[in-house]
Protein backbone atom coordinates (compact mmCIF):
# COMPACT_ATOMS: atom_id res chain seq x y z
CA UNK A 1 0.00 0.00 0.00
CA UNK A 2 0.89 3.69 -0.80
CA UNK A 3 0.13 5.64 2.92
CA UNK A 4 0.97 9.05 3.75
CA UNK A 5 2.04 9.70 6.91
CA UNK A 6 1.38 13.23 8.85
CA UNK A 7 3.23 13.63 12.19
CA UNK A 8 1.79 17.00 14.36
CA UNK A 9 3.92 19.27 16.11
CA UNK A 10 3.62 17.14 19.35
CA UNK A 11 4.96 13.95 17.79
CA UNK A 12 7.91 15.43 16.37
CA UNK A 13 8.71 17.60 19.30
CA UNK A 14 12.29 17.15 20.20
CA UNK A 15 14.83 15.01 18.68
CA UNK A 16 14.01 11.69 20.55
CA UNK A 17 10.06 12.33 19.25
CA UNK A 18 11.48 12.87 15.81
CA UNK A 19 13.69 9.50 15.96
CA UNK A 20 10.38 7.54 17.24
CA UNK A 21 8.37 8.97 14.05
CA UNK A 22 11.78 7.62 11.93
CA UNK A 23 11.26 4.25 13.73
CA UNK A 24 7.23 3.87 13.43
CA UNK A 25 8.09 5.06 9.10
CA UNK A 26 10.80 2.40 8.98
CA UNK A 27 8.59 -0.18 10.47
CA UNK A 28 5.37 0.66 8.10
CA UNK A 29 8.08 0.28 5.25
CA UNK A 30 9.33 -2.94 7.02
CA UNK A 31 5.98 -4.36 6.43
CA UNK A 32 6.38 -3.72 2.63
CA UNK A 33 4.24 -0.31 2.10
CA UNK A 34 5.64 2.85 0.64
CA UNK A 35 5.48 5.44 2.83
CA UNK A 36 5.05 9.76 1.98
CA UNK A 37 6.16 11.27 5.70
CA UNK A 38 3.92 14.62 5.98
CA UNK A 39 5.46 16.98 8.81
CA UNK A 40 4.62 19.66 11.16
CA UNK A 41 7.27 22.10 12.61
CA UNK A 42 8.02 21.18 16.13
CA UNK A 43 5.60 22.20 18.78
CA UNK A 44 5.60 25.82 19.46
CA UNK A 45 7.66 26.67 17.24
CA UNK A 46 5.44 28.02 14.89
CA UNK A 47 4.05 30.22 17.90
CA UNK A 48 7.62 31.30 18.23
CA UNK A 49 8.39 32.62 14.72
CA UNK A 50 5.28 34.30 15.03
CA UNK A 51 6.22 36.05 18.39
CA UNK A 52 9.44 37.56 16.12
CA UNK A 53 7.60 38.26 13.53
CA UNK A 54 5.25 40.32 15.67
CA UNK A 55 8.39 41.95 17.43
CA UNK A 56 9.17 43.94 14.10
CA UNK A 57 5.43 45.12 13.33
CA UNK A 58 2.40 44.58 14.03
CA UNK A 59 1.19 44.50 10.58
CA UNK A 60 3.91 42.52 8.70
CA UNK A 61 3.75 41.83 5.03
CA UNK A 62 2.01 38.36 4.98
CA UNK A 63 4.24 37.13 2.17
CA UNK A 64 7.16 37.70 4.98
CA UNK A 65 5.42 35.75 7.29
CA UNK A 66 4.73 32.63 5.29
CA UNK A 67 8.78 32.66 4.40
CA UNK A 68 9.30 32.76 7.79
CA UNK A 69 6.46 30.52 8.77
CA UNK A 70 7.45 27.80 6.46
CA UNK A 71 11.09 27.46 8.01
CA UNK A 72 9.65 25.05 10.56
CA UNK A 73 8.04 22.48 8.80
CA UNK A 74 11.48 21.98 6.56
CA UNK A 75 13.93 21.84 9.83
CA UNK A 76 11.63 18.91 10.65
CA UNK A 77 11.47 17.66 7.67
CA UNK A 78 15.08 17.30 6.84
CA UNK A 79 15.81 16.49 10.21
CA UNK A 80 13.71 13.02 9.66
CA UNK A 81 15.40 12.19 6.47
CA UNK A 82 18.58 12.33 8.13
CA UNK A 83 17.10 10.27 10.86
CA UNK A 84 15.86 7.79 8.54
CA UNK A 85 19.09 7.72 6.17
CA UNK A 86 21.08 6.76 9.25
CA UNK A 87 18.91 3.85 10.30
CA UNK A 88 19.86 2.50 6.49
CA UNK A 89 16.24 3.77 4.65
CA UNK A 90 16.74 5.88 1.89
CA UNK A 91 14.86 8.73 2.69
CA UNK A 92 15.01 12.85 1.11
CA UNK A 93 13.04 16.02 2.13
CA UNK A 94 10.80 18.44 -0.03
CA UNK A 95 9.74 20.98 0.12
CA UNK A 96 5.87 22.49 -0.95
CA UNK A 97 7.71 23.61 -3.69
CA UNK A 98 9.21 20.45 -4.78
CA UNK A 99 6.10 18.28 -3.93
CA UNK A 100 4.71 20.18 -6.79
CA UNK A 101 1.96 22.04 -4.34
CA UNK A 102 0.73 25.27 -5.97
CA UNK A 103 -1.89 27.60 -4.27
CA UNK A 104 -3.40 30.97 -5.10
CA UNK A 105 -1.31 33.70 -3.40
CA UNK A 106 -3.38 34.56 -0.02
CA UNK A 107 -0.45 34.47 1.75
CA UNK A 108 -1.08 33.05 5.82
CA UNK A 109 -4.40 30.60 4.54
CA UNK A 110 -3.45 29.87 1.08
CA UNK A 111 -5.47 27.61 -0.56
CA UNK A 112 -4.47 25.01 -3.11
CA UNK A 113 -4.52 25.46 -6.67
CA UNK A 114 -2.99 21.97 -8.17
CA UNK A 115 -0.23 19.38 -7.01
CA UNK A 116 1.95 18.10 -9.57
CA UNK A 117 3.41 14.78 -8.02
CA UNK A 118 5.57 14.07 -10.57
CA UNK A 119 9.17 14.42 -8.49
CA UNK A 120 7.45 12.68 -5.39
CA UNK A 121 6.14 9.81 -8.01
CA UNK A 122 9.72 9.73 -9.08
CA UNK A 123 11.42 8.70 -5.68
CA UNK A 124 8.20 6.63 -4.76
CA UNK A 125 9.09 4.69 -7.92
CA UNK A 126 13.05 4.51 -7.17
CA UNK A 127 11.85 3.31 -3.62
CA UNK A 128 12.40 6.13 -1.57
CA UNK A 129 10.65 7.42 1.48
CA UNK A 130 9.80 11.06 0.85
CA UNK A 131 9.42 13.57 3.53
CA UNK A 132 7.51 16.83 2.83
CA UNK A 133 7.26 20.03 4.62
CA UNK A 134 3.48 20.10 5.50
CA UNK A 135 1.58 23.31 5.37
CA UNK A 136 3.17 25.09 2.47
CA UNK A 137 3.25 25.23 -1.31
CA UNK A 138 4.21 28.25 -3.54
CA UNK A 139 1.68 30.91 -5.77
CA UNK A 140 2.03 31.07 -9.44
CA UNK A 141 4.47 33.12 -8.76
CA UNK A 142 6.53 31.21 -7.07
CA UNK A 143 6.38 32.71 -3.55
CA UNK A 144 6.31 30.67 -0.60
CA UNK A 145 2.47 30.12 1.12
CA UNK A 146 1.16 28.66 3.88
CA UNK A 147 -2.16 27.02 4.37
CA UNK A 148 -3.40 28.66 7.52
CA UNK A 149 -2.55 27.08 11.00
CA UNK A 150 -2.71 23.61 11.25
CA UNK A 151 -2.23 23.14 7.51
CA UNK A 152 -0.37 20.38 7.78
CA UNK A 153 -3.26 18.15 7.69
CA UNK A 154 -4.46 19.78 4.53
CA UNK A 155 -1.07 18.79 2.63
CA UNK A 156 -1.26 15.49 3.89
CA UNK A 157 -5.08 14.80 2.51
CA UNK A 158 -4.02 16.71 -1.03
CA UNK A 159 -0.65 15.11 -1.33
CA UNK A 160 -2.81 11.42 -0.40
CA UNK A 161 -5.33 12.61 -2.89
CA UNK A 162 -3.11 13.71 -5.47
CA UNK A 163 -1.06 10.28 -5.15
CA UNK A 164 -4.06 7.96 -5.14
CA UNK A 165 -2.64 7.14 -1.94
CA UNK A 166 -4.88 4.16 -0.18
CA UNK A 167 -4.86 5.30 3.36
CA UNK A 168 -3.81 8.73 4.81
CA UNK A 169 -2.78 8.75 8.37
CA UNK A 170 -2.80 11.72 10.65
CA UNK A 171 -0.69 11.00 14.10
CA UNK A 172 -1.30 13.16 16.46
CA UNK A 173 -1.35 13.47 20.31
CA UNK A 174 -4.67 11.61 20.86
CA UNK A 175 -5.77 7.82 19.77
CA UNK A 176 -8.12 8.75 17.50
CA UNK A 177 -11.19 11.74 17.17
CA UNK A 178 -13.23 11.87 20.42
CA UNK A 179 -16.64 13.17 21.32
CA UNK A 180 -15.16 16.48 22.66
CA UNK A 181 -11.59 17.24 23.53
CA UNK A 182 -10.11 15.14 26.05
CA UNK A 183 -8.29 17.69 27.45
CA UNK A 184 -11.63 19.04 28.50
CA UNK A 185 -13.72 16.45 29.47
CA UNK A 186 -12.08 13.28 30.88
CA UNK A 187 -15.23 11.46 30.32
CA UNK A 188 -14.99 12.01 26.46
CA UNK A 189 -15.22 8.58 24.86
CA UNK A 190 -13.07 7.60 21.41
CA UNK A 191 -15.05 6.89 18.04
CA UNK A 192 -14.43 4.21 16.00
CA UNK A 193 -15.64 6.13 13.06
CA UNK A 194 -17.21 9.28 12.02
CA UNK A 195 -18.45 10.88 8.95
CA UNK A 196 -16.58 13.26 6.85
CA UNK A 197 -19.62 15.70 7.23
CA UNK A 198 -19.42 15.28 11.30
CA UNK A 199 -15.95 15.75 11.15
CA UNK A 200 -16.37 18.71 8.68
CA UNK A 201 -18.46 20.19 11.18
CA UNK A 202 -16.57 19.51 14.65
CA UNK A 203 -13.11 21.07 12.98
CA UNK A 204 -15.05 23.68 11.77
CA UNK A 205 -16.49 24.62 15.24
CA UNK A 206 -13.56 24.79 17.22
CA UNK A 207 -12.04 20.69 17.29
CA UNK A 208 -8.71 21.58 16.16
CA UNK A 209 -7.87 18.05 16.03
CA UNK A 210 -8.11 17.97 12.11
CA UNK A 211 -8.22 21.27 10.11
CA UNK A 212 -11.86 21.90 8.55
CA UNK A 213 -10.20 21.80 4.94
CA UNK A 214 -8.37 19.00 5.31
CA UNK A 215 -11.59 17.23 6.09
CA UNK A 216 -13.56 19.25 3.32
CA UNK A 217 -10.80 18.05 0.95
CA UNK A 218 -10.66 14.57 2.23
CA UNK A 219 -14.19 14.19 1.42
CA UNK A 220 -14.30 15.74 -1.75
CA UNK A 221 -11.48 12.98 -3.25
CA UNK A 222 -13.07 10.43 -1.03
CA UNK A 223 -9.56 10.09 0.84
CA UNK A 224 -9.53 7.59 3.47
CA UNK A 225 -8.05 9.32 6.55
CA UNK A 226 -7.68 7.55 10.27
CA UNK A 227 -6.76 9.58 12.71
CA UNK A 228 -4.08 7.88 15.44
CA UNK A 229 -1.72 8.61 18.02
CA UNK A 230 2.25 8.69 17.42
CA UNK A 231 2.65 7.46 21.30
CA UNK A 232 0.80 4.13 21.00
CA UNK A 233 -0.32 1.28 18.91
CA UNK A 234 -3.62 1.78 19.72
CA UNK A 235 -6.32 1.79 16.53
CA UNK A 236 -7.24 5.49 15.40
CA UNK A 237 -10.49 6.79 14.28
CA UNK A 238 -11.88 6.28 10.50
CA UNK A 239 -13.23 9.23 8.99
CA UNK A 240 -15.26 7.49 5.91
CA UNK A 241 -18.88 8.43 4.06
CA UNK A 242 -22.26 8.48 6.45
CA UNK A 243 -23.27 5.35 4.69
CA UNK A 244 -20.08 2.80 6.33
CA UNK A 245 -21.33 3.81 9.84
CA UNK A 246 -24.26 1.40 10.79
CA UNK A 247 -25.17 2.63 14.13
CA UNK A 248 -25.82 6.71 14.07
CA UNK A 249 -25.98 8.06 17.62
CA UNK A 250 -28.39 11.45 17.58
CA UNK A 251 -25.41 13.49 18.58
CA UNK A 252 -21.67 12.42 17.49
CA UNK A 253 -19.87 15.30 19.58
CA UNK A 254 -19.44 19.02 21.06
CA UNK A 255 -17.04 21.42 19.69
CA UNK A 256 -15.73 24.40 21.80
CA UNK A 257 -13.98 27.15 19.34
CA UNK A 258 -12.75 29.70 22.03
CA UNK A 259 -11.25 32.11 19.33
CA UNK A 260 -14.18 33.76 18.51
CA UNK A 261 -15.36 37.67 18.58
CA UNK A 262 -18.73 38.85 18.30
CA UNK A 263 -18.52 42.03 15.92
CA UNK A 264 -22.11 44.07 16.66
CA UNK A 265 -23.42 46.85 14.13
CA UNK A 266 -26.06 49.45 15.13
CA UNK A 267 -27.89 51.86 13.04
CA UNK A 268 -27.32 50.16 9.72
CA UNK A 269 -28.55 52.01 6.74
CA UNK A 270 -31.52 50.47 6.16
CA UNK A 271 -31.12 50.10 2.20
CA UNK A 272 -30.99 46.59 -0.33
CA UNK A 273 -27.87 45.90 -1.10
CA UNK A 274 -26.35 46.95 2.12
CA UNK A 275 -25.79 43.40 3.44
CA UNK A 276 -24.00 42.16 0.61
CA UNK A 277 -21.76 45.44 0.33
CA UNK A 278 -20.40 44.89 3.97
CA UNK A 279 -20.12 41.30 4.04
CA UNK A 280 -19.12 41.19 0.07
CA UNK A 281 -16.11 43.30 1.14
CA UNK A 282 -15.62 40.97 4.42
CA UNK A 283 -15.40 37.97 1.83
CA UNK A 284 -13.14 39.80 -0.44
CA UNK A 285 -10.58 40.09 2.56
CA UNK A 286 -10.76 36.31 3.07
CA UNK A 287 -12.50 37.03 6.44
CA UNK A 288 -14.72 34.13 7.85
CA UNK A 289 -17.85 35.06 8.67
CA UNK A 290 -20.58 32.91 10.87
CA UNK A 291 -23.31 33.62 12.99
CA UNK A 292 -25.18 36.41 11.34
CA UNK A 293 -28.17 38.09 12.91
CA UNK A 294 -29.89 40.89 11.32
CA UNK A 295 -32.68 42.31 13.46
CA UNK A 296 -35.14 45.33 12.86
CA UNK A 297 -33.43 48.88 15.12
CA UNK A 298 -35.81 50.98 16.91
CA UNK A 299 -35.89 53.73 13.96
CA UNK A 300 -35.76 52.99 10.50
CA UNK A 301 -32.34 51.28 10.86
CA UNK A 302 -30.95 47.61 10.97
CA UNK A 303 -28.67 45.82 13.38
CA UNK A 304 -26.26 43.38 12.34
CA UNK A 305 -24.26 40.83 14.71
CA UNK A 306 -22.07 38.13 13.41
CA UNK A 307 -19.51 36.31 14.63
CA UNK A 308 -15.43 36.07 13.21
CA UNK A 309 -12.42 34.03 13.94
CA UNK A 310 -10.31 36.43 16.71
CA UNK A 311 -7.05 36.32 14.29
CA UNK A 312 -9.24 38.03 11.84
CA UNK A 313 -11.41 40.65 13.98
CA UNK A 314 -8.19 43.25 13.31
CA UNK A 315 -9.11 43.09 9.40
CA UNK A 316 -12.86 43.11 10.02
CA UNK A 317 -12.89 45.90 11.84
CA UNK A 318 -10.91 48.06 9.52
CA UNK A 319 -13.61 46.95 7.04
CA UNK A 320 -16.67 47.47 8.92
CA UNK A 321 -15.07 51.36 10.40
CA UNK A 322 -14.85 52.37 6.84
CA UNK A 323 -18.85 51.96 6.64
CA UNK A 324 -18.48 53.75 9.72
CA UNK A 325 -16.80 56.75 8.15
CA UNK A 326 -19.37 57.26 5.50
CA UNK A 327 -21.99 57.28 7.32
CA UNK A 328 -23.61 53.76 6.54
CA UNK A 329 -22.91 52.08 9.71
CA UNK A 330 -23.51 54.44 12.92
CA UNK A 331 -22.16 52.68 16.13
CA UNK A 332 -20.19 49.32 15.93
CA UNK A 333 -19.18 47.28 18.80
CA UNK A 334 -16.50 44.59 19.70
CA UNK A 335 -16.55 41.68 22.20
CA UNK A 336 -13.65 39.46 22.52
CA UNK A 337 -15.19 37.77 25.52
CA UNK A 338 -17.52 35.16 24.04
CA UNK A 339 -16.97 31.29 22.73
CA UNK A 340 -19.20 29.15 20.55
CA UNK A 341 -19.84 25.58 21.95
CA UNK A 342 -21.64 23.45 19.15
CA UNK A 343 -23.21 19.74 18.74
CA UNK A 344 -23.03 17.74 15.82
CA UNK A 345 -24.48 14.60 14.67
CA UNK A 346 -25.96 13.29 11.50
CA UNK A 347 -29.08 11.73 13.92
CA UNK A 348 -30.08 15.53 14.35
CA UNK A 349 -31.68 15.26 10.54
CA UNK A 350 -34.50 12.50 11.62
CA UNK A 351 -35.19 13.75 15.17
CA UNK A 352 -36.89 17.04 16.52
CA UNK A 353 -35.78 18.38 19.86
CA UNK A 354 -32.31 17.71 20.08
CA UNK A 355 -31.90 21.53 20.18
CA UNK A 356 -34.35 22.09 22.75
CA UNK A 357 -32.74 19.94 25.38
CA UNK A 358 -29.29 21.97 24.53
CA UNK A 359 -31.23 25.36 25.55
CA UNK A 360 -32.55 23.78 28.70
CA UNK A 361 -28.79 22.49 29.51
CA UNK A 362 -27.71 25.62 29.40
CA UNK A 363 -30.84 27.52 31.75
CA UNK A 364 -29.92 25.07 34.22
CA UNK A 365 -26.06 25.85 34.36
CA UNK A 366 -27.41 29.29 34.00
CA UNK A 367 -25.55 30.40 31.06
CA UNK A 368 -27.41 33.11 29.04
CA UNK A 369 -26.77 32.26 25.48
CA UNK A 370 -26.08 35.29 23.17
CA UNK A 371 -26.26 33.92 19.49
CA UNK A 372 -27.60 30.62 17.82
CA UNK A 373 -27.65 29.25 14.44
CA UNK A 374 -28.34 25.62 13.48
CA UNK A 375 -28.08 23.46 10.55
CA UNK A 376 -29.09 19.92 9.32
CA UNK A 377 -26.24 18.67 11.47
CA UNK A 378 -25.61 20.89 14.21
CA UNK A 379 -26.47 23.56 16.53
CA UNK A 380 -24.09 26.33 17.76
CA UNK A 381 -24.55 28.61 20.67
CA UNK A 382 -22.27 32.06 21.58
CA UNK A 383 -22.17 32.19 25.08
CA UNK A 384 -19.36 34.03 27.59
CA UNK A 385 -16.10 32.11 27.85
CA UNK A 386 -15.86 31.84 31.05
CA UNK A 387 -18.91 29.46 30.57
CA UNK A 388 -17.12 27.78 28.39
CA UNK A 389 -15.91 24.42 29.90
CA UNK A 390 -18.61 23.95 31.78
CA UNK A 391 -21.21 24.18 29.03
CA UNK A 392 -19.04 21.46 27.17
CA UNK A 393 -19.12 19.19 30.44
CA UNK A 394 -23.04 19.93 30.86
CA UNK A 395 -23.88 18.97 27.31
CA UNK A 396 -21.55 15.97 27.15
CA UNK A 397 -23.39 14.72 30.03
CA UNK A 398 -27.10 15.57 28.22
CA UNK A 399 -26.71 13.55 25.52
CA UNK A 400 -24.74 10.59 27.66
CA UNK A 401 -21.76 10.59 25.13
CA UNK A 402 -19.90 10.06 28.38
CA UNK A 403 -22.11 6.41 28.21
P1 LIG B 1 -1.11 18.21 15.97
O1 LIG B 1 -0.06 19.10 16.55
O2 LIG B 1 -0.75 16.77 15.98
O3 LIG B 1 -1.61 18.68 14.65
P2 LIG B 1 -3.37 19.42 17.31
O4 LIG B 1 -2.96 20.09 18.59
O5 LIG B 1 -3.58 20.28 16.12
O6 LIG B 1 -2.32 18.27 17.01
O7 LIG B 1 -4.70 18.57 17.57
C1 LIG B 1 -4.76 17.62 18.59
C2 LIG B 1 -5.54 18.18 19.77
O8 LIG B 1 -6.89 18.40 19.39
C3 LIG B 1 -5.66 17.24 20.95
O9 LIG B 1 -4.55 17.32 21.79
C4 LIG B 1 -6.96 17.69 21.62
O10 LIG B 1 -6.72 18.49 22.77
C5 LIG B 1 -7.64 18.54 20.57
N1 LIG B 1 -9.05 18.15 20.31
C6 LIG B 1 -10.08 19.03 20.24
N2 LIG B 1 -11.22 18.38 20.02
C7 LIG B 1 -10.93 17.06 19.94
C8 LIG B 1 -11.72 15.88 19.72
N3 LIG B 1 -13.05 15.92 19.52
N4 LIG B 1 -11.07 14.69 19.70
C9 LIG B 1 -9.74 14.62 19.88
N5 LIG B 1 -8.95 15.70 20.10
C10 LIG B 1 -9.53 16.91 20.13
N1 LIG C 1 2.97 24.36 12.05
C1 LIG C 1 1.70 24.85 11.60
C2 LIG C 1 0.84 25.30 12.77
O1 LIG C 1 1.30 25.23 13.91
C3 LIG C 1 0.97 23.87 10.73
C4 LIG C 1 0.62 22.55 11.39
O2 LIG C 1 1.20 22.18 12.40
O3 LIG C 1 -0.25 21.85 10.85
O4 LIG C 1 -0.24 25.76 12.58
MG1 LIG D 1 -3.02 20.17 14.09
Amino acid sequence: MLIVQKFGGTSVGDLDRIQNVANRIAATVKKGHQVVAVVSAMSGETNKLVGYADHFSDTPARAEVDMLLSSGERVTASLLAIALSEMGNSALSMSGRRAGIVTDSVHTKARIDSIDPQYMQAEINKGNIVVVAGFQGVDASGRVTTLGRGGSDLSAVALAGALEADLCEIYTDVTGIYTTDPRIEPKAKKLDKISYDEMLELASLGAKVLQNRSVELAKKLNVNLVTRSSFSDEEGTLITKEENIMEKPLVSGIALDRNQARISLAGVIDRPGIASDIFGKLAENSINIDMIIQTRGHDESTNLDFTVPMNELNDAKEIVESFKAVGEIKYTSYDESICKVSIVGVGMKSHTGVAAKAFKTMATENINIDMISTSEIKVSMVILEKYAELAVRSLHSTYALDQ
